[in-house]
């Protein structure tokens, strides 16, 4: 059989090469009629060395980096913008993709290292009501080389390596699966960045029968659940996918995750005043959650324009972690990071596309 043949039938996952884990390359080597070893050294000139060009890659034959070249042309992030927070130095990009779409990722810097936000998709269609990246729907998902991507530019534009990830930026990484799967693999591999699994957290609203197919991927990464709500009524209020799954078959999902993986569970639930920050409010999720292996992450609501929703005072606030730990569920207060700079939530792509640009 041609060898070509081969590669036209079983096309690669999102075309670009940095989406290709090391067998794939070796496969790819191979079908352009080289020895298997020189896809292995591919792999580390694109996520170890991390070259932004053929031409560096200085022991591949010169005829393979020409074949490469048209194949499989390195595109790169573009910055469109840089925004630093006077507050706590977080960075805030916004990127350019090949096509023109723009996403952004953020940079937290905390004690155990620096935190990458990472976007999976450009806007998002899962509708949450508080939430700005959904406002103007799905735009496409994003690949798992674009995934990459921004980690390794935050670190080569930030000069220090990243140590966590968060997939927590603009989409429903569950809804963009085998990409985000391809690039927690990818970002992990030892001859590659080489991150810890046990530093990755994926952050979802609930796409039941993919959290199960994520506990049979046997990745130690950390699962967030954006719960929000204390039942589904209120859920279905603030959430739409929550007309598709109960809080129920989501904590059965959560179940079988940490019986396969042993990872304890996160649950986000962000504070908007009088939604869902009432004393009642509080029973009902402590009930909701006795006996699961997890802890509540409360978020102060970022306003959006769009949403109308107030965050919850202080005092309350600090009532309804009271309120959590006396019935034994463990509570952690997000700590805001870089409030001064749009920080939060799709809210810096928003500004730049309704207002076509905007000051530096
Ligand atoms: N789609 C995924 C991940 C992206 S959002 C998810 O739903 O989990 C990351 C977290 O930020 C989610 O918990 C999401 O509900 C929350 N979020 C979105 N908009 C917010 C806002 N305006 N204020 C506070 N948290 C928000």
């Amino acid at each position: 059989m041609n060898s070509m043949m081969t590669m036209e039938e079983k096309p690669y996952p999102d075309g670009d090469i940095r989406s290709l884990y090391p067998a794939e390359l070796r496969a790819l080597a191979e079908s352009l009629g080289e020895k298997a070893f020189r896809g292995t050294q591919l792999f580390s000139w694109l996520h170890e060395k991390r070259v932004q060009t053929y031409d560096e890659m200085s022991n591949l034959p010169k005829s393979f980096r020409e074949k490469l070249e048209e194949r499989f042309p390195l595109r790169h992030l573009e910055v469109v913008r840089r925004q630093v927070s006077a507050v706590d130095g977080t960075v805030k990009y916004l990127f350019s993709l090949g096509d023109g779409n723009v996403i952004e990722s953020v940079r937290m810097v905390y004690h155990h290292g620096v935190s990458v936000c990472v976007s999976s998709q450009v806007g998002c269609r899962m509708g949450c009501r508080f939430c700005a990246s959904t406002v103007d729907g799905l735009v496409r998902s994003l690949t798992a080389a674009e995934m990459l991507e921004q980690v390794w530019a935050i670190d080569r534009l930030d000069g220090e390596r990243v140590s966590h990830v968060v997939i927590m930026g603009s989409g429903e990484p569950l809804d963009n699966y085998d990409n985000v799967v391809r690039f927690i693999r990818l970002v992990t591999d030892g001859k590659g960045y080489g991150m810890s699994q046990r530093n990755i957290t994926l952050s979802t609203c609930g796409l039941v029968p993919k959290i199960r197919a994520l506990a049979e991927e046997d990745l130690s990464i950390t699962l967030a659940i954006s719960l929000h709500a204390p039942n589904d009524e209120k859920r279905r209020a603030l959430m739409p996918v929550a007309s598709r799954w109960t809080i129920e078959e989501i904590l059965d999902a959560c179940r079988y995750y940490f019986s396969r993986t042993g990872r304890r569970l996160t649950f986000e639930y962000a504070l908007a005043s009088g939604q869902n920050d009432s004393a009642r409010d509080a029973e009902e999720l402590a009930s909701l959650l006795q006996g699961i292996n997890g802890h509540v992450n409360l978020i102060p609501v970022n306003p959006v324009r769009e949403s109308g929703f107030r965050r919850s005072g202080k005092k309350v606030t600090e009532a309804f972690q009271n309120k959590l730990e006396k019935y034994g569920i463990h509570v952690t207060i997000r700590r805001e990071m870089g409030s001064d700079i749009d920080g939060a939530c799709g809210q810096l792509r928003r500004r730049y596309m309704s207002e076509g640009d905007m000051p530096v």
